[in-house]
C-alpha cells in the first residue's frame, strides 16, 4: 500500500524497546522515540523507517560532483537525498538536510519505481544515494536496488554501517565515495560523534567486494590536518590500494565549527605531496582552485589522461580505461 509506514530492518524488540542493528550506535529505540539519525521511529510493536521514500532532493550531476573520478568520466548521474545522518559532524557542509531529525517533512513519498522511472526517462544509467548519509535509507536503498535493472548504484557516504546491513549494500552498489573524516579516534568522537574502526571496515570491504572506491578526506586546518595523522592515513591508503583515488577537499567554517580558519592552497597542496610520498597513485584537490589535482595524470609516463576544467571533462588522452601514451592501467570503470 502506498505510502504506509515502512518497518525498518535490522532490528530487534527487547524489554519494549527496540535496538537498532543498522549502525555502530545500536539506538535503544522505545515508543515514540527515535535513533540518533532522526530517521528511526518507534512503535508500540515494531520499529519504523520513518523516512523511507522521503525525498528532499533530485538532481542530475556530472560523476565528478560525487566526486568520482575514476568512474565512466563525464557521464551524468541521478542524485538523491533524504533527511537525517548516523553521525553529527560539528563542520557538517549540507547540515539543512543531515540534522533533521523528524525523518523528513510528511506528505507524498517518492516510490522506489518513480525513481528507477526517472533514470529511464533521462537515460541514466548511474543512481547515487547522495546529500545525506544513505545507510538510514537501507530500506528504500534495497527496494531501488531490486528494481533498478540496467541501473548502476552509487553510494556517497560516511560508511558508518554494521557489517551484515554493510554486506547486502556491497552487494548492490557498483561504486561509492566513502568520506574519511580524520584519522584518529579522538577526532572521531569530538567532531562526528561516531568512531573511526567502522568507516576503514566500510573501505576494505568494499575493495573486497570488488566495489569501486573512491575516499574523500575533508581537510580542517589545526583539527584533522597534521603530518602524523595524513601520513598515517595515506599510509593506511597505500596498503589497502595505492591505486584508490583520494580527494582532498578544502573546508569552510559551517555548522556549528566557526572557529577554525578556511583551508588554503597551501594546505591542499601539502596534502597532495605528502599522499604522493606515500605512494598514492590518484590524488586530487578540490573546493578550491589550484595548480595541481584536477586531472588524472599517468603515474608512469607524466601523461594528462583525464583533463578537467570546472566539470567539463576531456577523456583523449585514454584508450579504453588505460593511458593513451604508455597504456599503463588508470584503475578506470567506463
Ligand atoms: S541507524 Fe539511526 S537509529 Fe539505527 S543505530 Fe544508527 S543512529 Fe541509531
Amino acid at each position: 500500500m502506498k505510502n504506509a509506514p515502512k518497518e525498518a530492518c535490522h532490528y530487534r524488540t527487547e524489554h519494549g524497546r527496540h535496538i537498532c542493528g543498522l549502525c555502530p550506535h545500536g539506538c535503544r529505540i522505545s515508543a515514540g522515540s527515535r535513533g540518533i539519525c532522526g530517521s528511526r521511529l518507534g512503535d508500540e510493536h515494531i520499529l519504523l523507517a520513518d523516512n523511507y521514500g522521503k525525498v528532499a532532493t533530485v538532481n542530475i550531476d556530472p560523476l565528478e560532483k560525487k566526486p568520482l573520478y575514476h568512474f565512466r568520466p563525464g557521464e551524468e548521474v541521478l542524485s538523491v537525498g533524504g533527511w537525517g545522518c548516523n553521525m553529527g559532524c560539528l563542520h557538517c557542509q549540507n547540515n539543512s538536510l543531515s540534522m533533521a531529525r523528524g525523518g523528513g517533512p510528511s506528505g507524498r513519498r517518492v516510490e522506489a519505481e518513480e525513481l528507477v522511472a526517472i533514470c529511464h526517462r533521462e537515460g541514466l544509467r548511474n543512481l547515487a544515494f547522495t546529500y545525506n548519509e544513505p545507510t538510514i535509507w537501507h530500506e528504500y536503498v534495497m527496494d531501488v536496488a531490486e528494481l533498478a535493472d540496467g541501473i548502476d548504484l552509487i553510494y556517497v557516504t560516511n560508511g558508518y554501517i554494521n557489517p551484515s546491513p554493510r554486506s547486502e549494500v556491497l552487494e548492490r552498489i557498483t561504486a561509492m565515495n566513502l568520506d574519511v573524516k580524520g584519522f584518529s579516534e579522538s577526532f572521531y568522537r569530538e567532531v562526528a560523534k561516531a568512531d573511526l574502526g567502522p568507516v576503514l571496515d566500510t573501505a576494505e570491504d568494499a575493495l573486497e567486494s570488488g566495489v569501486h572506491l573512491e575516499i574523500t578526506y575533508l581537510l580542517i586546518p589545526g583539527r584533522n590536518d597534521d603530518h602524523d595523522q595524513l601520513q598515517a592515513f595515506c599510509r593506511w591508503l597505500s596498503s589497502l590500494s595505492p591505486d584508490v583515488p583520494v580527494h582532498f577537499s578544502a573546508f569552510h567554517r559551517d555548522h556549528l565549527m566557526q572557529d577554525v580558519r578556511d583551508t588554503n592552497a597551501e594546505d591542499l597542496l601539502r596534502a597532495f605531496s605528502l599522499a604522493k610520498d606515500s605512494g598514492l597513485r590518484f590524488v586530487y584537490l578540490g573546493n578550491l582552485p589550484v595548480s595541481q589535482g584536477r586531472d588524472t595524470v599517468c603515474p608512469r609516463c607524466g601523461d594528462v589522461a583525464v583533463s578537467r576544467k570546472g566539470y567539463r571533462t576531456d577523456t583523449s588522452g585514454m584508450r579504453r580505461g588505460a593511458c593513451a601514451s604508455c597504456a599503463t592501467a588508470l584503475n578506470m570503470r567506463l
